[in-house]
């Protein structure tokens, strides 16, 4: 049995507090290492060596940092392979799917490439006689990020790449079910040129967690993952006087109008609906077609292509369309979910309850579900189920559509597929969502965009990656300098008036 460590100081790190959590292959559902799980004094000493490291990092010149971040993409992608046989090894998803969880993480490590662009501050030459003002963009210290099992790559890179790119150190508290890849990623910083100490990987759980967000020299913090735990530190973080942004879960709505194309609204909610076994929080886990007519031809296009889908282990290769979710548990809680559907009246068109695959019998596959007929009180329409199951609500008006996904309660992303402009423009314009796809069903920010859900998709005041992530990772002095020889003769001792 594979003993995985902490990232400390530029070295793996063994856990002492005896303490772990089991890391499955959920292909097999075999117990494939032991991750150990950081206790307070764990956290504190890796956050104080952080503390240590900083300066030094804060006071390299920008330039000089966005060479190490261009080392670090160039070691991404010699081994992009072996980063991905590893992720899909703990994560399940498809070699392709996790080679893209990689990919979409070392874009953002690119975009901060241009950080000696990006912390540029402002300067205004005279704001007043002989008085110059600017602005400069210093980095906060020691800060945190705190990421989900569903992209152990990306997410992770989302977070570390910014907060180091202006000079921060890092703490990074990967999930605890996938945390091989955090680890790699730690490694090739490593071998990138970053300091020792500079970047730091605790493995753990709510201990760790809670032990970052009470620690007084970490001074802001990331998360993603599921709602109740973003609110819970959320709330926590900033009682505890911390700059936090969390993004949350989600229930991605796509409106299908009767004049979409069909045929492309039922490839797109198949990828959307089913890719990653559905665990992605951007995607489509709710059709909304407009009208009886639409939704009886979307669904006569949906059923044969979801039937056709192979389900699989990443070790089969391309054909896989997607593998199996993370762990037992939530295969059972995506059933039990199912079940409540059928028990509240929906229509299960596609039944995957049987699904079961010879040879890997216990691995944690569900088969794909649709739902038809789906209503607005029922479980499975209220709850992310984060599993290969898409819901359909018949909607009867456009105003019908819109309305269902402007009153959920979850704003992450939505769609809408029509050939109609001026709907498509109204939707974008009028939706209470953080991004919005128009046919295009996952509609993910590139890099230099930013990543962001409303409602309780999300919490705080600025997005993921793009400018925002210079925003958060830094703050702001300003600057108003004097430099006449009038003061020679003596101070002024009024407030003066820039005129
Ligand atoms: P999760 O909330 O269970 O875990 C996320 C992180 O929080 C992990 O590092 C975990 O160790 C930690 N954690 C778990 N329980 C905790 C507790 N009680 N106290 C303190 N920390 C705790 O989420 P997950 O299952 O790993 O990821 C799936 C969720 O993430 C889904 O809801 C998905 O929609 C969401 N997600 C959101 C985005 C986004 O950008 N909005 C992106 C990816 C995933």
């Amino acid at each position: 049995m594979q003993e995985l460590s902490h990232f400390i100081d530029g070295a793996h790190t063994a856990g002492t507090s005896g303490r772990f959590a089991d890391v499955f292959n959920p292909a097999t559902g075999e117990v494939q290492a032991k991750v150990p799980l950081a206790s307070r004094a764990e956290v504190d000493a890796a956050v104080a060596r952080a503390a240590e490291a900083q300066p030094a990092w804060g006071a390299t010149n920008p330039q000089r940092r966005a060479r190490v971040l261009m080392e670090f993409v160039r070691l991404l992608n010699r081994d992009m392979d072996k980063l991905a046989e590893a992720l899909s090894r703990e994560h399940g998803k498809t070699i392709p799917d996790a080679k893209g969880d990689v990919q979409r993480g070392l874009e953002v490590v690119e975009f901060c490439i241009g950080a000696p662009h990006l912390l540029k501050g402002e300067f205004t030459d005279s704001a007043g006689p002989g008085i110059d003002m600017y602005s400069m963009r210093q980095p906060l210290g020691v800060v945190a990020g705190i990421t989900p099992f569903n992209f152990p790559a990306m997410i992770p890179m989302w977070k570390m790449a910014p907060a180091l790119a202006c000079g921060n150190a890092f703490i990074l508290k990967p999930s605890e079910r996938d945390p091989s890849v955090p680890l790699m990623l730690a490694e090739l910083l490593k071998e990138a040129g970053l300091p020792d100490g500079v970047l730091q990987v605790v493995n753990g759980d709510k201990e760790a967690v809670d032990a970052i967000l009470e620690n007084e020299t970490v001074q802001a913090v990331g998360f993603v993952g599921s709602t109740p735990i973003a609110q819970y530190i959320y709330a926590k973080g900033c009682e505890n006087g911390k700059r936090v942004q969390c993004f949350g879960g989600a229930k991605n709505h796509m409106i299908v109008m009767p004049d979409a194309d069909m045929d492309q609204a039922a490839d797109a909610l198949v990828g959307a609906g089913y890719g990653a076994a559905g665990e992605r929080c951007m995607a489509i886990s709710v059709a909304v077609p407009v009208g009886d007519e639409t939704a009886d031809r979307l669904i006569e296009k949906l059923v044969p292509r979801i039937e056709k889908l192979k389900v699989g282990p990443y070790t089969a290769g391309n054909d896989v369309d997607y593998g199996p979710v993370v762990t037992a548990a939530a295969k059972a809680n995506i059933l039990r979910l199912v079940e409540s559907g059928v028990e509240q009246g929906a229509e299960l068109v596609v039944d995957g309850r049987d699904f079961s695959l010879q040879g890997y019998e216990d691995g944690f596959f569900v088969g794909p579900h649709l739902f038809d007929r789906v209503t607005k009180d029922m479980d499975i329409y209220k709850t992310e189920i984060f599993g290969p199951v898409l819901s359909t609500v018949r909607a009867k008006s456009y105003e019908e559509a819109l309305g269902l996904a402007m009153d959920h309660e979850y704003g992450n992303g939505t769609a809408i597929f029509t050939r109609d402009g001026d709907t498509a423009r109204d939707f974008a314009s009028r939706i209470n969502i953080g991004m919005v796809g128009v046919n295009v069903p996952i509609p993910v920010p590139l890099a230099y965009h930013t990543f962001g859900g409303w409602k309780k998709s999300g919490f705080g005041d600025l997005n993921q990656h793009g400018p925002d992530a210079f925003r958060f990772y830094t703050r702001t002095k300003t600057v108003t300098a004097r430099w006449p020889s009038g003061l020679k003769e003596g101070g002024e001792f009024h407030f003066k008036q820039m005129d």
